[in-house]
């Protein structure tokens, strides 16, 4: 870490003190501090993830200054626009912060999210990319987790932090999550180096479904061994801890597991009616190309007997066209 990065590192350190003291003391974040007591969240995890509220006056440039930065440096760090006459405002402004950490633990961007739905603004607001701050390596909570990755081997992805949080308040610690985007190839390396196990762990709906399927394929080139954890319809995992408590919540990350190609047969009946001859076709076919991508054949041949089985065809059929599907390196 050279000198410039390490005074945007305290600069961002000192910034979420600022933000966590206006969000826990102060009359400016009892709105944002009673929402996030309604989502059930406990004091003890917003402290641990030392949330933050941004006021709406814009305070942090004087703070900052009184504190010893200059002008050059607090450009630089993101947290501020600039206007034409050079004149540095809060970015962010009437949210509550959520401090991004790098790998480190060292606090290095925030996303902010508006209180109240607004059809006007983005939900999130995330730092720019700065010096410190590379969308594409950073997974938020992976230096909290590590220790639980190491000792569970394993790694559970969520979509959103809140659904990290709400794991992690339910003493499911190995979570983490991207900076809502897909996984990058140095996000899966350092997800790479100290565990081979990941479970895709996304919303219940629609976009959540489409983005478990990106991330198995995106994830299919790699060395990792994958997995999904299947939320109920409709309902993210943070949802689900709100509905059905942390204890649940546990419970249901090692019971609702289930493999790739399971998730991608029930994937790909979603927007089919397989009493339609034509549907039910597309689909066999859909699914054999899936099992044709097994490495093993024997986990090849109790899939193709599941399927002959559940739609009445002949096995030896199934598995002549599968093997038509079969990638040959050689
Ligand atoms: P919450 O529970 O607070 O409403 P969420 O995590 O359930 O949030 P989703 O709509 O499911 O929100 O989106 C998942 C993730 O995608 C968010 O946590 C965030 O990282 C990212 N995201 C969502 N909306 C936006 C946005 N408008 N701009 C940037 N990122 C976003
Ligand atoms: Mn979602
Ligand atoms: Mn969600
Ligand atoms: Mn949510």
């Amino acid at each position: 870490v050279n000198p410039v990065e390490s005074k945007l590192i305290d600069m961002h350190e000192q910034t979420a003190e600022l933000y966590n003291h206006f969000l826990m003391n102060t009359d400016y974040g009892q709105h944002a501090l009673d929402y996030l007591h309604k989502r059930g969240l406990t004091d003890d995890t917003i402290k641990f993830y030392k949330l933050g509220f941004a006021p709406s006056n814009r305070i942090l440039s004087t703070f900052l200054k009184n504190k010893g930065f200059d002008y050059q440096s607090m450009r630089k760090s993101g947290l501020f626009l600039e206007s034409d006459d050079g004149e540095l405002r809060d970015r962010f402004f009437n949210r509550i912060m959520y401090p991004i950490k790098n790998e480190v633990g060292s606090i290095v961007g925030f996303s902010g999210r508006v209180l109240d739905k607004s059809e006007s603004q983005a939900k999130y607001l995330n730092s720019p990319e700065t010096e410190i701050f590379n969308k594409r390596k950073i997974l938020f909570n992976f230096s909290d987790a590590k220790n639980a990755i190491r000792k569970e081997k394993t790694v559970i992805l969520f979509e959103g932090f809140m659904d990290v949080i709400s794991a992690y308040q339910s003493g499911v610690e190995n979570g983490i999550a991207s900076m809502g985007t897909s996984l990058t190839r140095e996000q899966v390396h350092t997800i790479n180096r100290i565990t081979k196990k990941l479970y895709v762990c996304y919303d219940g709906d629609a976009p959540g479904q489409n983005a478990i399927n990106r991330a198995l394929s995106l994830l299919g080139n790699t060395k990792l061994e994958l997995g999904v954890i299947q939320m109920p319809k409709g309902v993210d995992p943070d949802e689900y801890r709100k509905q059905n408590g942390e204890e649940k919540f546990a419970e249901y990350m090692k019971s609702a597991l289930e493999s790739p190609l399971s998730f991608k047969m029930r994937y790909l009946k979603l927007n089919r009616n397989l009493d339609n001859e034509n549907d039910q076709l597309t689909y066999i076919n859909d699914v054999l190309k899936e099992i044709a991508k097994l490495p093993q054949p024997l986990e090849r041949d109790i899939y193709v007997n599941q399927l002959a089985e559940q739609f009445n065809v002949s096995k030896l059929d199934l598995t002549n066209q599968m093997n038509k599907f079969i990638q040959r390196d050689d």
